[in-house]
């Protein structure tokens, strides 16, 4: 099947003649947004299986139905790569989210530290930013966005596997890119700190783990959402799907 531009996450299971039910903001979109009306054909994912084709059966204000017709896209995964960063303001942290979605981060863990500002963070407004995204940009994986934790707490558990590319702006200035044998196909994370940087003791714990790889991202000192940006275009160009 050809795929549709117009694309829809639905939080039910996929599958040949399968009928979907809108909530009030999905009709809302489809039909007041996008101006679907019956017949029409739209994508629609849910975050596991692949992508597909549907048409708009029901169109109403406060709710419509859409029928399943067949598949049109197979599931892509992105590779297992975690973004570890500590939140800024608001609409940055907002664009940390939606770029990690459509950079293919697997999983998104905001942490405090010693110098985040953030108390504390909207979760479920960050996980309808990473579903808009994926709406946008043709995915069919939707990154879980997970609560605001400390950092601590975070490493206190830190799984053995799991290799840590840690941003440390000490490194400024100074060549340590990834080097492109680095354990490809393991279980990877980055680490970004706030605006303020990561504390002394954050940085000194962080270097001691068997699993970081300090990393610099360049001769200039980026902001954070920058640096995110950066991080994950390096960390997939040298060891990911790209
Ligand atoms: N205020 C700090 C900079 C923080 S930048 C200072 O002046 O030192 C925010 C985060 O982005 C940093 O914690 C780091 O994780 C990352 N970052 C920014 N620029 C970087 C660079 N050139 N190399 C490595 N990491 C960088």
């Amino acid at each position: 099947m050809t795929r549709e531009k117009t694309r829809l996450f639905v939080d039910t299971a996929l599958g040949v003649g399968q009928s979907v039910d809108l909530t009030r903001e999905q009709a809302h979109y489809l039909f007041g947004v996008m101006r679907l009306g019956p017949g029409a054909r739209l994508a629609l994912f849910n975050g596991h299986a692949g992508e597909w084709t549907a048409e708009v059966t029901e169109a109403g204000k406060r709710g419509g139905r859409l029928s399943v017709l067949g598949q049109s896209a197979a599931q892509l995964d992105p590779p297992d790569l975690w973004l570890v960063f500590a939140p800024l303001r608001k609409a940055r942290t907002d664009f940390i989210v939606e770029k990690a979605a459509e950079m293919g981060a697997a999983r998104i863990l905001p942490v405090q530290t010693e110098f985040t500002n953030a108390e504390r963070i909207r979760q479920d407004r960050l996980q309808a930013h990473a579903v808009e995204a994926a709406e946008q940009c043709g995915g069919t994986f939707v990154p879980p966005v997970e609560n605001l934790q400390k950092i601590e707490k975070l490493l206190d558990t830190w799984p053995a596997e799991r290799r840590i590319m840690f941003a440390d702006e000490a490194l400024v200035g100074r060549s340590r890119a990834l080097a492109d044998d680095t354990a490809r196909g393991a279980p990877w994370a980055i680490f970004i700190g706030p605006e303020g940087g990561f504390s002394e003791p954050e940085r000194k714990r962080l270097r001691a783990m068997a699993q970081a790889h300090p990393v610099s991202l360049g001769p200039r000192i980026l902001r954070a959402d920058t640096a995110a940006v950066a991080a994950l275009t390096l960390w997939q160009s040298t060891l990911g799907d790209w």
